[in-house]
């Protein structure tokens, strides 16, 4: 297996839905949230025979007391036959799509990461989940992520509509869907296809073919046998 030339962000047009490459661009350790070490991570994803994976641990804009450490371990990680890559996920802090960071922990990224995890009012401060009318949910997380799109800080949306699918059950409609990726297309953003929030993940690719976006591939893998599910998962999907 050619692993070595795997990269974290692809272009859509460049993929063969038959034959997807062995990465997962979503991924975080122990440090904070997910369940295993980087050392585990790393050898399941060799076992998986993945060729290059997204370490994503999720941080804030105070956390550069340890993300120079957490960037070092990845970078000793070897080069083959898996390349771990260092990166992020914050979230959307902000209306006008700022999100919490410092270019003191995105100059250690290879890719930053940034969600639409809470709806920030006027001020960045998270509105309550239960305050928000489900009929509002799909325009606002829309509107962050549309906001978000433009900033130069900004390399990967993770999980789009995230919210609305799995915490309020709504589904954007495809136009929603299509101008948020036309819009990733046109500020070279990289678009997050996740298995895992996605319901429709192989339409996804192809409106990102249709607008010659570039791709990511990755779920949330918190448990090492999520690993390796957006490859196991799209190869189902796109063979059936
Ligand atoms: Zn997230």
């Amino acid at each position: 297996m050619e692993t070595a030339t795997f990269m974290i962000v692809l272009e859509a047009r460049a993929l063969d839905l038959g034959s997807l490459p062995g990465v997962y661009a979503h991924l975080q350790t122990s440090r904070i949230d997910g369940k295993r070490t980087f050392a585990e991570v790393y050898a399941r994803a060799v076992e998986f025979g993945l060729g290059a994976v997204l370490y994503s641990e999720h941080c804030l804009r105070t956390s550069t007391d340890w993300f120079p450490a957490f960037a070092a371990e990845v970078r000793v990680l070897p080069l083959e036959p898996c390349r771990a890559f260092v990166g992020t996920e914050v979230k959307v802090e902000f209306q006008n799509g700022d999100i919490d960071t410092v270019p003191a922990k995105t100059e250690l990224c290879d890719y930053g990461m940034a969600s639409v995890h809470r709806f920030p009012d006027t001020n960045g401060e998270a509105i309550p989940f239960s305050a928000v009318n489900t009929a509002e949910v799909v325009d606002r997380e829309f509107a962050l992520s549309w906001a978000a799109l433009a900033n130069p800080q900004l390399d990967i949306p993770g999980h789009m509509f995230e919210i609305s699918y799995l915490r309020f059950y709504v589904v954007p409609s495809d136009d929603q869907i299509q101008a948020l990726i036309e819009r990733a297309a046109a500020t070279s953003v990289a678009v997050e296809i996740n298995t895992y929030y996605h319901p429709t993940p192989v339409q996804m690719i192809r409106w990102c073919q249709e607008f010659d976006a570039l791709i990511t591939l990755g779920p949330n893998a918190h448990e090492l046998d999520n690993i390796g599910d957006n490859v196991r998962v799209l190869d189902g999907l796109s063979a059936s």
